[in-house]
């Protein structure tokens, strides 16, 4: 596989070293359990989707993809804790960290929210925005400066030890790592880091990986988004509301079902979807 790279910000980026497996891996784990078939793409296609909508996802984890990450240290910490995954991070006790750092663009620096704790939401005026930039990239060069004086250098008396120099450095200070995880749980990792939810740096990271991926596993990235990704699920009670409704409406019942027959409008589904759908209705 031909390496694929993308810049993120100013520093970061992302490579897509490696990738181990491919959808039709996936069908012939699945069929171990289910039985040989024939073995035309279409085929694939339905039992590949089948096991997503299902939930059956031991044969996801067949594939693995290995990227290669330049980022700041603050979305590190949220990549560590995807514990499924296997990583290796660049030595700051062995090596001299990097002179990348990162700020954030104008369009990124945004007020506290005040609706949703961990987030931003709303403008700044322009002389607080320019006004919250510079103490950034002022904090960032005082840093950069004592680090390099820390370390010292061939006239000076050797410096301090890397791994003391590196505690003055602010998170925003780029490291690499290469991150290898299996296709199930990278999934689980775009779900919750591709969500609007998430930090918007960490969000970028995670859907240019996936972007980078999709065209690998075409059909399983497919029935992803179609089964998980775009689709949401009802809690006991939310699903006892609708199944009031639909039995003070029951018109409404009859009218999902006679969807499957339109002509007018497609959505896409199988014979089966459409019985899983009148199943759901039903309950
Ligand atoms: C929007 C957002 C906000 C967040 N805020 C915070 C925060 O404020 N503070 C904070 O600490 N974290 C925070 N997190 C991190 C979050 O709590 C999870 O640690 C992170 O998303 C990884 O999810 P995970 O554990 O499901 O994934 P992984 O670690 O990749 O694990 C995948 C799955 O494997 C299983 N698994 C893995 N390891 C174990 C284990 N040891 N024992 C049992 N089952 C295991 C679980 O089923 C798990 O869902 C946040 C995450 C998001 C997306």
């Amino acid at each position: 596989m031909k390496i694929k790279e993308q810049c993120i910000h100013e520093y970061g980026f992302v490579r897509l070293i490696d990738i181990m497996g491919s959808d039709e891996d996936i069908a012939d784990a699945a069929r171990v359990s289910y039985g040989k078939g024939t073995r035309t793409a279409s085929d694939n296609r339905n039992l590949i989707r089948y096991l997503v909508r299902h939930k059956h996802t031991s044969p996801l984890e067949m594939v693995e993809v290995k990227f290669h990450l330049k980022l700041p240290i603050f979305i590190m910490r949220q990549l560590v804790r995807h514990r499924t995954a296997s990583l290796n991070e660049y030595s700051g006790r062995y090596s001299i960290m990097s002179d990348d750092f990162y700020e954030p663009s104008d369009d990124y620096i945004k007020p506290q929210s005040q609706t949703n704790k961990q987030g931003r939401d709303g403008e700044l005026s322009e002389v607080w925005k320019q006004s919250y930039k510079q103490k950034i990239h002022q904090t960032i060069t005082k840093a950069k400066v004592a680090y390099k004086f820390l370390i010292g250098n061939e006239s000076t008396s050797g410096g301090l030890s890397r791994e003391l120099a590196r505690t003055v450095l602010p998170v925003s200070n780029y490291t690499e790592c290469y991150w290898k995880i299996d296709l199930h749980n990278f999934f689980h990792f775009c779900r919750l880091r591709m969500d609007s939810h998430a930090q918007q740096e960490i969000q970028d990271y995670a859907k240019v990986m996936f972007e980078m991926v999709k065209p690998e596993v075409p059909i399983t990235t497919e029935a992803f988004e179609d089964y998980s990704l775009n689709s949401k699920s009802l809690s006991r009670m939310e699903n006892d509301v609708l199944q009031y409704a639909l039995k003070c409406f029951p018109d409404i019942k009859q009218f999902i079902k006679q969807l499957k027959d339109s002509e007018d409008i497609q959505f896409d589904m199988t014979s089966r979807e459409w019985k899983e759908l009148e199943e759901k209705i039903d309950k």
